[in-house]
């Protein structure tokens, strides 16, 4: 998928409408269309990269910077983890179709509001 033709690039650009959460010069998030749980936000890089399977030495700032924007963007939903151990949410790159990998450009998924089951499925 190339960058004129990928779905996450449009919505970067604002040619897809978005509900946009968070923005700066490196990375856009905005609300899932199809979410999972209460809050289902995804964190994608402004830079077209296919996902975490092509990731390059010079992309390492970048994903940290993404863990970092979600931890924020977390904390202003209220899904911080309390001390009562009660709280939490979960951070998601699924990579190549089999582990659900739908978008062909790279996204953290934020995803919170209810308790949630390990194994995934
Ligand atoms: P994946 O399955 O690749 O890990 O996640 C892709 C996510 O993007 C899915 O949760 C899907 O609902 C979401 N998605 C796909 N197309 C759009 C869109 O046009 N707008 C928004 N807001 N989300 C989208
Ligand atoms: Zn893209």
């Amino acid at each position: 998928m190339e960058e004129k033709d990928c779905i996450f690039c449009k919505i970067v650009r604002g040619e897809v409408p978005s509900k946009k959460v968070f923005e700066d010069e490196k990375v856009y998030a905005f609300h899932d269309i199809n979410p999972v749980a209460p809050t289902h936000i995804l964190i994608v890089p402004k830079k077209h990269i296919l996902g975490v399977q092509t990731l390059e030495p010079e992309d390492e700032c970048l994903v940290g910077h993404m863990f970092y924007v979600a931890r924020k963007i977390a904390e202003d939903q209220g899904l911080a983890p309390k001390e009562d151990l009660k709280g939490g949410y979960r951070l998601v790159f699924n990579v190549g179709r089999d582990a659900g990998q739908s978008v062909f450009h790279l996204h953290l998924h934020l995803i919170g509001g209810r308790h949630m089951g390990w194994p995934p499925g």
